[in-house]
This record gives C-alpha cells, structure tokens and sequence, in this order.
C-alpha cells in the first residue's frame, strides 16, 4: 500500500466525520473529477514547448555551424565534471524539521536561448546561493515521504529542486551549478522525448541518479491527463495505462532504477489518475499548483513554485517561506466547489478565504488566461465561462490585509 491510499483512508474518514450526515445532494453537479485543481498558466508551457521542440529540431544545424569553440564545449556531449562529495546528511532529532516544504519547478536552464520558462544559468546559480547562504537542504520526495511518517528527522529549513522534461540543458547547465552547491535536483522525464536533439538520453539520466538526483517519471508523450472531450471511458483508461504504467516500465528498463515519483504534464490529472499511480505503486506526484506542502497533504498533489526567468529574487524568496495555506480545496471541509451552470461559472469559497476578502483582502482571478469580472452571489463568486475552451481552469488569490495569502485552483471540464 503507498502512503497515498494511507492518506485517502484518513481523508475519507475525515471526510465522513465532517459529511457523513449530508446528502449526496451536497455534491454539486458539474464539478469534473472532483478535487481537481490547476494552474491555467501552465498552457503557456503548451505553447513554449511545442515551439521549443519544433524550434530543437530544426535548428540543431544552424546552431552548430554558429558556434565558436568555447560554446561548443558548453554545448558539448561530456558529462559534467565528477561531483563533489554528497552533503552531509545533517542529524536532527525528530519532529525537528520543516512544517511545510516549498519545491520550485524549473524547464530550461540555458544562456543561448530566450523565454520566460528559459533561466539563464546566472539565474540558477543566484537562487541556490541564496538558498546557500540561507542555509536550505535540499531533499527528494522519499526524503519528505519518510520525514512525514516520522521515519527520519530533516533540517528545520528545507526544499525541493525539480526540473520538468528531460531538457539537455538541463543536465549540462543545472547539473553542475546544483553540484557546486552541494543541493540535489528530481529530474522528471518522459520517454518519447528522452533521447531527442534538446533531451537528456537514457545513459545520461541513469548517471543523474548515479550522483545522487531524483529520476522520475513525467509520463509517456507528455499530454494532458484529464479525460478528452468525445473520449470513452475504455479508450481513456487504455490512453492512461500507456501514459503512467507503461511510461514508469519504460523509464525502469531503461535505466535499471525504481522510479516512484511522478509529475503530472501540465499539471492536469483526475481521480483516474490517482488509482492508476496507486496501482503502479508510485509514491508520490507533483502539480503545478502554487504553494508550500504541509506535512499532511496529499503525496498525489504536490504543490510546486514555477520558477521563470521574469521570477525576482525576492519573490523567489518570498515563496520559500509563504504560509502553508489553510486547508485547500483537495482536503474535506474546506467548503470550496465549483461548477459550471449553463454559462456561469460558480464558486463557492471558504467562509475564511471570503472573510479576508471582505475585510479588505486583494482578490485576483484567473481563468483560462483571463481575468473575468465576477459577482458575488452568497459566498460564491459567478462569472461568464469562457467560450469554445473544454477545459476550465481557474486560480483565485486572496491576499488578506493580514499578509496571509490564501490560494485555490479550480480544474474542470465543460460539457456532459
Ligand atoms: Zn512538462
């Protein structure tokens, strides 16, 4: 049994002791997968990609004959110099270490090339200094894993570095500045891209885990894992048995590791997913929604920090030591939902989360790239769903005058 079907148990029972008295009415109808929940930005990491891996492709050529010598090492096959020794695994005594864990999320790690989701190596190294000089410890997620169920005891001031796709740059950029700092990285790939002109290969991702990283696991082909419009159920569990069982089979044969932890494209999964993760015994998977990681939340849904080149130091600083926010979405009692009526979106906030608003708390809205304007109905916000999209997705912020920041994110699909 993962930690994750522990977890499920104790949130069902929770979940029955707050509702076991209220009717399946309370449900409301409507809302997709359940506790869904995602950050619409990540659309833009579509985008980027998809013109990142036509643009790999096609100037690999021109690239090269551009170079000069000192370039072409940099952009050379060699494996990053030998790392220094492992950190020291600091003794604490239990219960001494963090309440609540941030992971920042990087893509590229690259001078030669420009975008938001490009960080220049400068940028890199200026985070895990301050994380350095800070005195933060990086862990993986087996780390925090053990650490939640009391096996081990961590430093009181923790993170946890991840690194999307399986980008080459990745391994001769971020590699080496991670080592220089004594930090650790989870590198999550996926095997259809594992191997292409502006990807990791195998034999390289099997040394990260020879020096001490994280692999895991980011799906086959990297598509969104929510069921498609139009999709039967038989023909999205057979899409999904390829993309989670299949991809963690092809990424264990191919490197001889247990690979346990994944990541979920663009941040979309569903409850199908959940099982599915279960079932190939991973333990745990990140998303791409924003916000610390207390010790009780669910390993299936990681929160991350996506770190961009237009992301300031002090923001980046700021993150590291946020709030956790109060019970989100995913865990019962919360009192959040969202559906979508006719054309309205609905959703129904926390009296907490409307509570900071009403007392002065900024609120921002995010759906689907736009910001719409809103109504309050009772507790719950309405707004016009966008038009022609299938997929929804909303984020709210509340930022309280208290400083406190409370965050939800809302993931459905229109239609039956
Ligand atoms: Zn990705």
């Amino acid at each position: 049994m993962t930690r994750r079907s522990l977890y499920f148990a104790a949130a069902a029972l929770a979940a029955f002791l707050l509702f076991g008295c209220a009717s399946p009415d309370a449900i409301p109808a409507g809302v997709a997968s359940g506790p869904s929940a995602v950050s619409d930005y990540l659309n833009v990491e579509d985008v980027v990609k998809d013109a990142e891996n036509k643009a790999a492709e096609k100037s690999v050529a021109s690239e090269r004959t551009n170079i000069s010598p000192a370039d072409l090492e940099q952009l050379g096959e060699t494996e990053p110099p030998p790392p220094p020794p492992p950190p020291p695994q600091p003794k604490t005594r239990k219960g001494d270490g963090p309440s609540s864990l941030p992971i920042f999320m990087y893509h590229q790690v690259r001078n030669d090339k420009a975008g938001d989701m490009i960080i220049s190596r400068g940028k890199l190294e200026e985070e895990l200094a301050y994380l350095q000089r800070e005195g933060y410890y990086s862990i993986s997620p087996a780390e925090w894993l053990d650490y939640c169920d009391g096996r081990i005891g961590l430093p009181k001031k923790c993170v946890m570095l991840t690194f999307d796709d399986g980008w080459k740059s990745q391994y001769q950029n971020a590699v080496p500045l991670l080592e220089k700092y004594g930090f650790r990285g989870v590198f999550y790939v996926y095997p259809d891209f594992v191997g292409g002109s502006a990807a990791m290969n195998w034999k390289q991702i099997k040394s990260l885990a020879k020096r001490g990283h994280t692999v895991g696991c980011h799906s086959m082909t990297h598509p969104k894992l929510t069921k498609n419009r139009g999709e039967s159920d038989r023909a999205y569990a057979a899409r999904l048995k390829e993309e989670i069982i299949e991809a963690k089979n092809t990424i264990e044969d191919k490197t001889g590791l247990k690979i346990t932890d994944f990541c979920y494209p663009y941040g979309y999964y569903s409850e199908e997913c959940f099982k599915l993760l279960d079932k190939a015994d991973f333990e745990t998977a990140t998303t791409v929604n924003a916000g610390q990681n207390s010790k009780d939340c669910d390993p299936y849904l990681l929160s991350r920090y996506q770190v961009n080149q237009s992301t300031s130091l002090s923001t980046f600083a700021s993150w590291l030591t946020e709030p956790c926010a109060e019970a989100s979405l995913e865990s019962p009692g919360d009192g959040g939902s969202a559906r979508i009526q006719g054309t309205e979106c609905r959703l129904t906030l926390s009296d907490e989360m409307l509570q900071a608003w009403r007392q002065g708390g900024e609120m921002t809205i995010r759906c689907n790239h736009e910001h719409p304007q809103f109504r309050l109905d009772g507790n719950t916000l309405v707004f016009q769903a966008p038009k022609n999209d299938a997929h929804v997705t909303c984020a709210i912020k509340i930022k309280a005058r208290d400083g406190r920041t409370y965050r939800r994110s809302f993931f459905f699909t229109q239609g039956k």
